[in-house]
């Protein structure tokens, strides 16, 4: 039963690394969690790869660097994903289509608004070139919004700019204009919250878990879930084994798909199945027992089904309600 469900269910991964540079050749198996024949062997229909640029000094020749690297990447992952069944997309419609006739999907985002530097026209480059999101920081506080992590070796307290700065409020503001999703994981509460006030558009964290369940600076507390669902946001439970549990003596979190779902069960409750989805951080971080490539996907699905979820509730964790928010922030451009 579960694995009807799995099949004909839009499986969706809002968060896969990718390797940078010299990525391998994805459409072979490799020995990354994420390959064309892994996805297809474990039923993961879709996944967003990641333009990611790791937090650096934040001066002309950093910046420029994170920008080149951006572009490089994403250019790359649109290049490598058109193929034999498999297709690029960056709108809703684009990723029902593909998997309506049978395509694996692929999208692309950036991850840390580093790599803007300080100019706002790299935001218009990016969603034209495909992206579907921006992650406002990674660790490190950036010149956009403080973060949930920062980087003492770069120089950084607390806080920098109690959330977001001027340069990010605008940023926010361009990426509503342009259809640009804002991903608030890694972000410091303060900037979450900010965002999500300021934002016209519902936001995303795109791997992220629930505080409450594991005292993790990467989970969201309740008040967090509680914004993303008051402003029709959501929070993409993520398969990584420290936001799921606390370590154990031996430093290691013991994290499984139960305890993934454990999360997804509890962000349900408290916000309600329309504002949770599901995640990997796969070549990221993420990977647990049951669920360490994407070959895995189906353990799952199943694992929800086992908990009481039918097939429509499935759907809206896997993709529905990413796709629906992927619309309104899509049709809000303008
Ligand atoms: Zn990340």
């Amino acid at each position: 039963m579960s694995e009807a469900i799995h099949a004909a269910t839009l499986t969706l991964d809002t968060h896969v690394d990718i390797k940078w540079p010299d990525p391998p050749d994805a459409t072979q198996e490799t020995d990354r969690c994420v390959d064309f024949p892994k996805m297809q062997r474990g039923g993961l229909k879709a996944v967003v790869f990641i333009a990611y640029t790791p937090q650096g000094p934040r001066d002309a020749a950093g910046h420029q660097a994170a920008a080149d690297r951006a572009e490089a990447m994403l250019r790359h992952i649109r290049t490598r994903a058109d193929g034999v069944a498999r297709r690029f997309c960056a709108t809703a419609d684009e990723l029902e289509a593909a998997h309506q006739a049978g395509a694996l999907a692929v999208l692309s985002a950036v991850e840390n608004g580093n790599a803007m530097g300080r100019d706002l026209a790299r935001l218009k480059l990016w969603r034209d070139l495909g992206a579907i999101y921006l992650t406002l920081t990674h660790d490190g506080h950036n010149d956009l919004a403080d973060a949930a992590r920062p980087k003492p070796a770069l120089g950084d307290g607390t806080a920098q700019h109690g959330g977001l700065s001027d340069l990010g409020r605008q940023a926010v503001a361009e990426m509503n204009r342009i259809g640009l999703i804002i991903d608030v994981s890694h972000a410091a509460k303060s900037s979450m919250m900010q965002a999500a006030e300021l934002s016209r558009a519902p936001i995303v964290a795109t791997h992220s878990c629930c505080r409450a369940l594991c005292d993790h600076p990467r989970n969201l507390d309740d008040e967090q879930l509680d914004m993303l669902r008051a402003k029709g946001g959501l929070v993409q439970i993520t398969a990584l084994d420290a936001f799921l549990r606390p370590p154990g003596a031996d430093g290691k979190s013991p994290a499984t798909v139960a305890d993934m779902v454990d999360h997804v069960d509890y962000a349900v409750r408290r916000i309600g199945v329309d504002h949770v989805g599901l995640s990997s951080d796969f070549d990221g971080g993420g990977g647990i027992p049951g669920w360490a490539n994407a070959g895995e996907t189906m353990n799952l699905t199943a694992e929800l089904h086992r908990r009481g979820y039918g097939a429509r509730e499935i759907d809206l964790l896997w993709s529905g309600n990413f796709r629906r928010l992927m619309r309104r922030v899509q049709g809000m451009e303008g």
